[in-house]
């Protein structure tokens, strides 16, 4: 139930997108390989033909195409994404770490649940259908709290994991959602982990470090802890990193807030119908999405109903308040993207918003 048809540029930008997203190989950071993925020749190939129809300047050759979308922001490609509400700072990779930006990768899945259109696609749903199965919701919760707690397993995390009875019947899932650690994290024979997510940082050139998170770049670099690199360490892979951990955060926020304020918060219900069900003692029920996106209009255009499943009498799509700090015009540009807010299916907040009015709603009551 997309709001609006893709349009030739849009198409083009997201197929831009995914071949930077393959050429990354969804794990080793930095490494943009040799072979090239036909997804990126044919990028190439399709920005040459355009060039030719319309006299635009065009990549030559795969490492062009690498550089330009490192350095170029999408505002200044000869595409029209006038539409997409793209900034000047929206670029494919990111200068710092030379991974693809969080936005390439928003671009790259562009779906109404980018968590269950990855690569990582069969993994999810096979997680989904797997407790969905055997009626197990107990270990779908205590995956994604794996998957937001501990981006990284060493020897010993592992070892809980699999002692772990809710994790027990998910464990060769479990295994494929984590890689061994790529050598691009290492420096000095060391690991350093992110000490607002937990995910492991990049080594830049200056010998600092940086998360690929964008919520943690814009907080400032919170250095954790040193792990010593070793063929035991696991992480989590980056598109989970991405879609999973990163808003995890602000999903076990909101889930902390709302229990102090005394409410009955039941995480991922019925498997993963939406993120957090509120009960207040008026009868209210609140269904609540949570998405950390860099992009309002991707996410507001691809935003549709939450399902009734287990049923609620309000439904809300929640944003972390940072993204609001970073673009003022968030909420406007998802709105104005987003059928289902105008058709009054669900309403747009950002997490601070929707706290206030949870108070609000029990001093009514
Ligand atoms: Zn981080």
């Amino acid at each position: 139930m997309l709001g609006r048809p893709e349009t030739e540029d849009q198409l083009l930008a997201r197929l831009l997108a995914t071949a930077i997203v393959d050429l990354a190989d969804h794990s080793a950071p930095a490494m943009f390989k040799l072979p090239y993925p036909a997804s990126a020749q044919r990028v190439v190939d399709l920005l040459a033909a355009r060039a030719l129809h319309c006299g635009a300047d065009a990549p030559t050759s795969v490492p062009d195409l690498v550089r330009r979308c490192q350095e170029i922001p999408l505002t200044r490609w000869d595409l029209d994404l006038a539409a997409s509400g793209v900034t000047d700072a929206d670029v494919l990779i990111d200068p710092v770490t030379f991974t693809p930006s969080q936005l390439c990768y928003e671009w790259a899945v562009d779906a109404s649940d980018a968590t269950a259109d990855l690569i990582e696609n069969d993994l999810l749903l096979d997680v989904i259908a797997t407790c969905r199965d055997r009626n197990l919701p107990h270990s779908y919760v205590a995956f994604r709290r794996l998957l937001i707690e501990q981006p990284i397993l060493d020897q010993m995390g592992w070892m809980k994991v699999t002692t772990d009875q809710h994790l027990d019947p998910l464990l060769h899932i479990v295994r494929d959602c984590y890689q061994p650690m790529p050598a691009a994290y290492v420096r000095d024979a060391t690991i350093m982990t992110c000490g607002r997510c937990r995910c492991p940082l990049i080594p830049t050139l200056g010998g600092g470090w940086a998360c690929e998170l964008d919520r943690c770049r814009w907080e400032g670099l919170k250095l954790g802890h040193p792990i010593p690199a070793s063929d035991d360490l696991h992480v989590a892979s980056r598109p989970l990193r991405v879609f999973i951990t990163g808003p995890g955060r602000a999903e076990t926020e909101l889930e902390k807030a709302m229990t102090r304020l005394n409410l009955r918060v039941e995480m991922w219900p019925n498997i993963d119908t939406y993120d957090l069900r509120i009960s207040f003692p008026s009868g209210q029920i609140w269904a609540v999405d949570v998405k950390d996106r860099a992009s309002p209009s991707i996410l507001g255009r691809t935003a549709t109903a939450l399902r009734a499943n287990p049923p609620y009498t309000h439904a809300f799509y929640v944003v972390p308040d940072y993204r609001k700090a970073q673009r003022e015009d968030y909420g406007r540009v998802f709105r104005a993207a987003s059928q289902a807010t105008r058709d009054g299916e669900f309403e747009f907040a950002f997490s601070s918003e929707l706290i206030k009015a949870a108070r609000k709603e029990l001093r009514r009551a």
